[in-house]
């Protein structure tokens, strides 16, 4: 068993048909991947696809368990002797480099999503996309509009003269040990001492510290979650796009059987047959 499903499963559902080996089933209590089914998606995709689908990152590599490509590949073979695997084969083990490079996903992951972004190729365009989906394609992240603070020094701090108990306020900078402060109401002076500066100073300094490490967490947990979102969006769409070419894929096969077996008007009959010609 290379692939497990951890503890952590919340039985979406999700990795069951994406598996091209019929590897994933519904367990008790959670899905579980049968080893001797599972090639880590060797064969097929260079990623593993029920990892890349889930949306609770519990499709690991078992660590107990660790298999070469090789034997993963022998197994492919073997789970599907109909299909021809040559040496170009898709597997994680030489990610990026398979037919349709899919696998990147980690690493191509912005180059992805800003071509998913801007897509106008033939197939899917804004002409021929619901109004609903061409808006969301439009969406762009809003730009945030931070409060400036201003300068340190340039603040005011209100003050009350003790003997005519008139308030007046004093720039910052007044607030320095050992300054002299006059009321200019009734010109009383006042000397600062260490406290009221230390106090002055030190709420400033707090205050403007918190300011910033906020500010820093904010815009550190939003590009964050919009990493997560667009590497999500486009974990789902490579998912798709696989499942969409093992259903084209099976097309094919079904057309390609029946092309073989159809017995055509005027098909000669085999020589010995019952009512056989020569
Ligand atoms: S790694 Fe691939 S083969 Fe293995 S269980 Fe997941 S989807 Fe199936
Ligand atoms: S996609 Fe993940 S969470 Fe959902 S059933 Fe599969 S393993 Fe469980």
């Amino acid at each position: 068993m290379a692939t497990m499903i951890t503890n952590d499963c919340i039985n979406c559902g999700a990795c069951e048909p994406e598996c091209p080996n019929n590897a994933i089933s519904q367990g008790d209590p959670i899905f579980v991947i049968d080893p001797m089914l599972c090639t880590e998606c060797v064969g097929f995709h260079d990623y593993e696809a029920c990892a890349a689908v889930c949306p609770v990152d519990c499709c690991v590599t078992d660590p107990n368990n660790i298999e070469t490509e090789e034997a993963l590949i022998e197994r492919a073979r073997a789970l599907h002797p109909d299909t021809r695997f040559d040496d170009t084969f898709e597997s994680r083990f030489r990610k990026g480099q398979g037919k349709s490079a899919a696998g990147g996903a980690k690493n191509d992951l912005p180059a992805r999503a800003a071509s998913t972004a801007g897509n106008t190729g033939t197939e899917v365009t804004s002409a021929t996309m619901p109004a609903s989906t061409a808006a969301v394609s439009a969406y762009a992240e809003p730009e945030v509009i931070f409060v400036p603070l201003p300068d340190i020094d340039s603040w005011d701090i209100p003050v009350r003269c003790f003997k005519c108990n008139q308030p007046h306020v004093e720039p910052v900078r007044n607030f320095m040990i050992g300054n002299v402060i006059f009321c200019p109401h009734c010109n009383k002076s006042m000397v600062v001492r260490d406290n009221l500066n230390f106090h002055v100073r030190t709420l400033l300094k707090d205050s403007y510290d918190k300011w910033q490490n906020e500010k820093n967490e904010f815009q550190t947990k939003r590009e964050r979650e919009l990493t997560e979102f667009v590497e999500s969006r486009v974990k789902e769409a490579e998912a798709f796009e696989a499942h969409q070419q093992r259903e084209l894929q099976k097309i094919r096969q079904q057309l390609d059987a029946m092309g073989e077996t159809y017995d055509a008007p005027g098909k000669p009959i085999k020589k010995g047959s019952r009512f056989g010609w020569g």
